[in-house]
């Protein structure tokens, strides 16, 4: 199984719902052996100067308007109290984003911890954390080596 990007991520900034901070968020159109496999959204928030990366990642149907099929699984990487490394905790997918077809269903926390494709989801965000510059430095506060 080999990841790979579908053309160069999306970068843009927003302004946080919360405390009106800038953020930047990330699209990512991700290839599995060379077929349409996921689309991730990544959000880095730095709150309290806690580097947080929240990234929800969508499964299914691609390249028609259906939204058939499409499933959302959300998590937050970062600080955890007693640990020294980030950590990735899954949470209610997609939740500071309006409904929309794109999202398909979005999977509680207790819906996602359920689903046999939530390894799917892990190996997309390891990927990510792994192999993208700007989610790795954010979180991790140092370049890939
Ligand atoms: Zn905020």
């Amino acid at each position: 199984m080999t990841l790979s990007l579908d053309g160069a991520p999306d970068i843009r900034e927003q302004a946080c719902s919360c405390c009106g901070a800038t953020f930047i968020v990330t699209d990512h159109f991700i290839l599995m052996d060379g077929h349409t496999h996921a689309i991730a959204k990544t959000a880095l928030h730095d709150h309290n100067g806690d580097h947080e990366a929240w990234i929800d990642v969508i499964f299914g149907q691609f390249g028609d308007d259906s939204a058939e099929g499409r499933v959302t699984f959300g998590c937050r990487v970062g600080p955890i109290a007693g640990a020294t490394e980030p950590a990735a905790t899954v949470v209610d997918a997609a939740r500071p984003y309006p409904d929309s077809p794109v999202w398909g269903h979005k999977f509680s926390r207790e819906e996602a911890l359920q689903q046999d494709s939530l390894a799917q989801f892990w190996d997309v965000v390891d990927w990510l954390l792994s192999t993208d510059p700007t989610v790795h430095r954010h979180v991790y506060r140092t370049g890939l080596r």
